[in-house]
């Protein structure tokens, strides 16, 4: 089935591709959910949104960096070097190659590719938390680098008073990733308007390594089947049997960090 993929692929002149949290297990990133019913951990649901930020900025900073600090050390694996190589050979070849990642880990620019659209953000960003009236260092269009340093007093002694503010208006700087609460169209490096135009537009499209159970996939998915794009999937887990949006999917079961060599 791999070599069907793989035929698929090197005919069609249009891919969008769709990762999420199981293509980065290989490089020692845990999913976001646990438990047999692949749920959102409650844990998440509480404190990934922006509602427990502002009532406990202290909290949901220490449950950030708890949950995601370690994640600047990891490094690509098979999987995210095989679809860099798969951009590569594309572009050689004048295709368009589009990548959507839920991953907010990097590891795909580490990888070197290049069109890629981090919905859900990413941790090498932080911004402002303000959101209304706005401010230019937040939501819709701000954003700053994140440096270890700038949480070091944080990190050494959590408390509101050693929170990093946003010098131009002082309140808090957060996180720059999409929280549960919150909108795809909240903030213009989540490229939701990038990311539909690659929906509707690519001939092939293949999703590595996620749980079908975020808002993206649910859009990517009723898309494709509006305009009858054939879609292929890669994951540890067999094909769901109660989801009908899944149905016409071409479900390869299996390690994306094994599969995806297979396809250069
Ligand atoms: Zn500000």
């Amino acid at each position: 089935m791999i070599e069907q993929l793989k035929n698929t692929l090197n005919q069609s002149s249009n891919i969008a591709i769709l990762t999420g949290a199981g293509i980065s297990v290989a490089s020692g990133i845990s999913a976001f959910r646990t438990g047999k019913n692949k749920v959102w951990d409650e844990e998440t649901l509480t404190y990934g949104t922006y509602a427990f930020f502002r009532d406990e900025p202290v909290q949901s900073w220490s449950w950030y960096l708890n949950r995601f600090g370690s994640i600047r050390s990891k490094e690509p694996n098979p999987a995210h070097k095989a679809l860099a190589e798969l951009e590569k050979k594309a572009l050689d070849d004048n295709k368009n190659f589009h990548l959507i990642t839920q991953n907010i880990d990097r590891l795909h620019h580490k990888s070197g590719m290049n069109n890629i659209i981090e919905i859900h953000g990413n941790i090498d960003h932080i911004r402002c938390a303000k959101k209304h009236p706005t401010c230019d260092h937040g939501e819709p269009f701000g954003s700053l680098p994140f440096f270890e340093g700038i949480m070091q007093h944080f990190v050494n002694n959590p408390t509101l008073e050693t929170l990093p503010r946003c010098s131009l208006c002082g309140d808090f700087l957060r996180p720059h990733i999409l929280w549960f609460d919150e909108y795809y169209d909240g903030h213009s490096d989540y490229q939701m308007q990038s990311a539909l135009s690659c929906l509707e537009s690519c001939d092939v499209m293949l999703f590595v390594g996620t749980s079908f159970s975020v808002g993206i996939t649910d859009i990517a998915l009723r898309l494709l089947l509006d305009r009858n794009v054939p879609f292929w999937v890669i994951n540890n887990e067999p094909k769901p049997p109660n989801k009908p949006l899944l149905k016409q999917a071409h479900w390869i079961e299996g390690k994306a960090e094994l599969l995806l060599p297979r396809l250069l």
